[in-house]
């Protein structure tokens, strides 16, 4: 539509005729109330989904600890208990031979000697006796006379050499039993001091291997007795002989305390991340480390957390698939009750505003233009003789030309004008801020439009037809719509009167 200069005015909604909103404003209203809940409903599923798997990924982890505190709490109790029988028993024997001398052991007896002893302690396999020179004199395990076997180069010797009296080994293999073992010995001296001998117990690492298989709570849970020194006393999964641990930081938290639990990213012992318990071993510089990969711990949470995830993921597609039905219902309600309250508001055969409508909006305006002191004009048309056209030409062609004066009329005015039909043939617009000289002006031109344009018809000449149009504004009359439109029609009347195809002020 033409704008017209100083005509316009700037269009507020609340004069914005209804057959001109948009229909995809519809589409794009929010509709919070769904939305806050699907969003709603969407955060909490994720929420707790997962809390729930954070929480059971702490309760895994306090289970492994526990499991892994208990085994080095049990093996802490069980190497203490032994290590305590074989000091004992050491002290016995190296009081024995001391007195009876070194040498009187070189026999058949001295051999039988060590088997009696060793048999008060079933769990000490071995036993033997070896000279200040670190050969071998008599063993438990071997008949009499025993094999050449030199044991000065082991650590425990060097070390009872340089002075020790009880030395706790480290994993060696047994030269007497020929399989894994760990050393528990004793320096036999002369009251001045000097070095006579070494009496040693080897314990297998078989035996701690079967008492670990018994307690092991989790397939590859490892079991470490270290020494203090980093030293390995027995471990398992064994380790290769010499192996030592010195760095580990387990050292510097038995240090500060009798036991406790970290997590190490890198084992010091295979390098993997491990969930370790720790405990020192009462009376002798040891600790147990029992610990699980994190991997190992984890795998059981990680088939959970799959779980919560999938269950998740199905909430939230479920979720997704019920709240998009919904918004579309909801759309397509909203389109419905907006293509109902349009069929309310609208004449069907010309699209216009219906009686109703129009009377609701002319009224709207005036209030509008109240507050704002601008004139408000409505034009009253009639077609003339509309009966002798229906009569001539039939009533389809009758309304054929309802439906072209109805465009003609829309495309001729402004978009804040609006026009509805208001009887059989009779149509009212409203010229928002026009007063009657422009109101007339505007009413004389859709005249002479209409007069000017025919329908074609199939046989013949094209039908012309004519109107008539009343013009009354509100600085003629008392704002009120009746007022108004009563102004308009007797107008309109008045240009009936004077011939038709004509305006006519009120
Ligand atoms: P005048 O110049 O005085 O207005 O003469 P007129 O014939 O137009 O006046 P009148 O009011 O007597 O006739 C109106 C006619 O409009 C009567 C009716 O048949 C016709 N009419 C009303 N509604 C419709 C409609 O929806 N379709 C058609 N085709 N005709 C209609
Ligand atoms: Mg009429
Ligand atoms: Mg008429």
């Amino acid at each position: 539509m033409p704008a017209e200069p100083g005509f316009d005015r700037p269009s507020t909604g609340d004069t914005a005729p209804m057959a001109h909103q948009d229909l995809a404003q519809i589409h794009q209203q929010p509709r919070t109330p769904l939305l806050v809940m699907v969003v709603s409903a969407a955060l909490f599923s994720i929420i707790a989904a997962l809390a729930l798997v954070w929480e059971n990924r702490d309760h895994t982890i306090e289970a492994a600890d526990r499991d892994n505190s208990d085994i080095a709490r049990l093996v802490s109790f069980h190497v203490s208990h032994v290590l305590g029988s074989s000091v004992r028993f050491l002290d016995e024997a190296a009081t024995t031979i001391r007195s009876r001398g070194i040498a009187s052991f070189r026999s058949d007896q001295g051999q039988r000697f060590l088997v009696t002893l060793a048999a008060k302690y079933p769990e000490l396999q071995a036993i033997a006796l070896a000279d200040e020179q670190g050969q071998l004199v008599v063993a438990s395990s071997l008949p009499y006379p025993p094999p050449n076997i030199d044991y000065s180069d082991r650590e425990y010797f060097r070390r009872h050499r340089a002075g020790e009296g009880l030395v706790i080994g480290e994993v060696i293999m047994s030269r007497s039993l020929g399989r894994r073992g760990t050393t528990i010995s004793r320096a036999i001296r002369s009251p001045q001091g000097k070095l006579e001998g070494v009496v040693l117990i080897t314990i297998e690492s078989a035996h701690f291997m079967e008492l670990f298989r018994k307690i092991q709570r989790a397939p590859h849970q490892a079991i470490s007795v270290l020494r203090m020194d980093g030293a390995v006393f027995v471990r398992s999964p064994e380790v290769e002989l010499g192996s030592r641990v010195p760095q580990a930081p387990v050292f510097e938290h038995a240090a500060r305390g009798g036991s406790g639990v970290y997590f190490e990213e890198h084992s010091a012992i295979d390098g993997l991340a491990r969930l370790i318990a720790f405990e020192t071993v009462d009376g002798f510089p040891l600790l147990v480390a029992a610990s699980q990969t994190r991997d190992e711990v984890l795998a059981p949470w990680r088939t959970f957390a799959g779980f919560v995830g999938g269950g998740l993921l199905l909430t939230l597609g479920l979720l997704g698939i019920a709240s998009a039905h919904a918004f579309k219902s909801v759309a397509q309600n909203e389109v419905l009750n907006f293509e109902l309250e349009r069929q309310a508001s609208t004449d069907s055969l010309t699209g216009l505003f219906n009686r109703r409508q129009f009377l609701a909006l002319a009224d709207n305006e005036l209030s509008r233009s109240k507050r704002y002191s601008g004139p408000v004009a409505v034009l009253m048309m009639d077609i003339d003789h509309f009966k002798k056209i229906n009569d001539t030409y039939g009533h389809k062609i009758g309304d054929l030309v309802l439906q072209r004066l109805a465009s003609l009329c829309t495309r001729e005015l402004r978009d804040i004008d609006s026009i509805g039909r208001i009887g059989g043939e009779e149509f009212a617009i409203l010229l928002p801020n026009t007063n009657g000289e422009r109101a007339a002006e505007v009413a004389e031109r859709l005249r002479k439009t209409i007069a000017e344009t025919g329908i074609a018809l199939e046989q013949g000449l094209p039908l012309h037809f004519t109107v008539s149009i009343g013009v009354a504004t509100t600085h003629d009359v008392e704002t009120n719509v009746d007022t108004l439109l009563s102004q308009a029609d007797d107008a309109l009347y008045e240009a009936k009167r004077a011939g038709r195809n004509r305006v006519a002020a009120g």
